[in-house]
């Protein structure tokens, strides 16, 4: 039985756990078994076994990302894109059309660029803040809309309160990139998305061990999409499963820590003389500030900066740092720094870069939870040098 929490924070503990324990354990054990005795089913999704995604240690998870985001079901998978490939193969076909946003994950924009469109499956890229032009796009086949809550690495925020309403409008399935904000800072379903998605291998687990990704949303859709993930077989295994579970326990301790300390960080890069730019939803001169503010309960632990000076000042800047570790990735305890044009944004040409505005010198940070004037500190020093 599940029991109903009020609060993230206590969802994050207890919501979907076994009423009574098992054998008492405060902790959920790891069923590390691959199939299970067989009790009668007469559907293949219910008979249990790993790859069906049904054991105590999926079964667990999924009750309580659903709580999280107060939506009616959910689903993990094997990684983030795993739960991005098979939800986007489950409800688009060859012949199908389907409108997303321009700025994507580097994988999810080759996936539907390259992959997809070889299945015969098309797209059109949206400009996610101009929602008057959405309509142009739509065509009798057009059957999803795709966007990111916070995009990668400028961190826009759109008006993303249009996406439900244009969908239900035009008959369309509604689906959000999660990731950024974590069910903390932003809960699709209580704005009418149909689905949210995530790489649960940046905030939701928070510790830079594992990969694992979730869908999260109606539980119609998400019955369809678990159908295609047990064929499909991006599968979390029990023992990832296990340490999703703990790593979930403190996401709300550890984001409410990274929104202030991104927040503080981003404020003191824009105060600073040798700093061009700075891109976080939680500083009132970004262009996403608005909607973000009306959205969003943190803006994350993500931003990313524009130093004065060309690529080898940069380059210097992020050599001088000693405290974040250079590294692609994002979300877990650890500050991470990166330069996208090398990492993330690297699969792209420089011309498609600079057309979504992502210069080579765009330093990204992903702030973890030391303490803030440390990292303040080791960019100040840095900056000097
Ligand atoms: C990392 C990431 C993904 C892919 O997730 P994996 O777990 O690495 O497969 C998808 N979307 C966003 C926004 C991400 O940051």
């Amino acid at each position: 039985m599940t029991k109903n929490y009020r609060n993230i924070e206590t969802k994050l503990i207890h919501a979907g756990e076994p009423d009574p324990l098992i054998q008492g354990a405060v902790t959920m054990p790891i069923f590390q078994s691959s199939t299970f005795e067989y009790a009668g089913q007469t559907n293949y999704d219910d008979i249990r076994y790993i790859r069906l995604n049904n054991t105590p240690n999926h079964i667990v998870l999924h009750k309580k990302l659903a709580a999280l985001e107060n939506a009616e079901a959910a689903i993990v998978t094997g990684s983030g894109m795993g739960a991005i490939t098979t939800t986007l193969l489950t409800f688009l076909s060859p012949g199908d059309h389907f409108l997303t946003q321009d700025c994507l994950y580097g994988g999810t924009y080759e996936f539907i660029t390259k992959d997809l469109a070889a299945l015969g499956i098309s797209y059109d890229l949206i400009d996610a803040a101009n929602p008057d032009s959405w309509e142009s796009r739509l065509r009798p086949e057009t059957r999803a809309i795709y966007v990111e809550t916070i995009t990668n690495p400028l961190m826009q925020v759109a008006d993303l309160r249009v996406v439900p309403g244009f969908a239900k409008t035009h008959g369309l399935i509604s689906m959000t990139d999660n990731t950024f904000a974590s069910p903390m800072n932003f809960r699709p379903s209580e704005w009418g998305f149909d689905l949210s998605l995530h790489s649960c291998s940046k905030y939701l687990n928070g510790h830079s061990d594992i990969v694992a990704g979730a869908v999260i949303g109606r539980a119609d859709l998400i019955k369809k999409i678990t159908h295609k993930l047990n064929h499909l077989g991006a599968t979390l295994d029990p023992h990832a499963c296990f340490l999703l579970h703990r790593g979930m326990k403190t996401l709300a301790v550890r984001m409410r820590c990274q929104n202030e300390s991104a927040l503080d960080i981003s404020k003191y890069l824009e105060s600073h003389p040798e700093v061009e730019k700075v891109n976080y939803p939680g500083l009132e001169s970004c262009p996403g500030h608005q909607f973000a503010d009306k959205l969003f309960d943190g803006c994350g632990g993500m931003l990313s900066f524009e130093l004065k000076g060309d690529v080898e000042r940069a380059e210097r800047f992020i050599r001088n740092t000693s405290l974040p570790i250079v590294a692609p990735s994002l979300g877990g305890v650890e500050t991470l720094i990166t330069r996208p044009a090398t990492t993330s944004h690297s699969g792209m040409s420089r011309e498609d870069r600079e057309a979504l505005g992502i210069s080579d010198t765009l330093i990204r940070l992903s702030v973890g939870i030391e303490a803030t004037q440390d990292i303040i500190e080791d960019i100040e020093h840095a900056l000097k040098k």
